[in-house]
């Protein structure tokens, strides 16, 4: 390998890692404004709305035991449309099951 077959091999290295390290600040940044936006999702009218429909739809029961449920837990989040999650992904839940879901 000549100076400049070398110096374009270091270049591409350079570069590989600089978009891989981007790319890992890019994706922190996205996760911490979903997270951000979730926790103020979580303080809004629209959510307590749709908690009570899944609390009322499953008789305020955690679906998992039968206990009084107090909690709602997302069977699956939806990534990019937090907010926009269809009721059938929300189920009624008690404390201790949440828990033992989220351990
Ligand atoms: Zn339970
Ligand atoms: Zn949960």
């Amino acid at each position: 390998m000549d100076y400049q077959g070398i110096f374009t091999f270091i270049l591409v290295l350079i570069i590989a890692i600089g978009i891989i390290a981007l790319r890992r600040w890019l994706f922190n940044v996205r996760r911490k404004q979903r997270k951000d936006f979730y926790k103020n999702y979580l303080q809004s009218g629209d959510w307590k709305r749709k908690r009570y429909l899944v609390l009322k739809r499953d008789n305020w029961r955690c679906v998992y035991c039968g206990a009084p449920a107090t909690e709602v837990h997302h069977l699956k989040y939806a990534k990019r449309r937090i907010g926009k999650e269809p009721i059938n992904l929300l189920v009624s839940i008690c404390k201790d099951c949440h828990n033992s879901k989220h351990q």
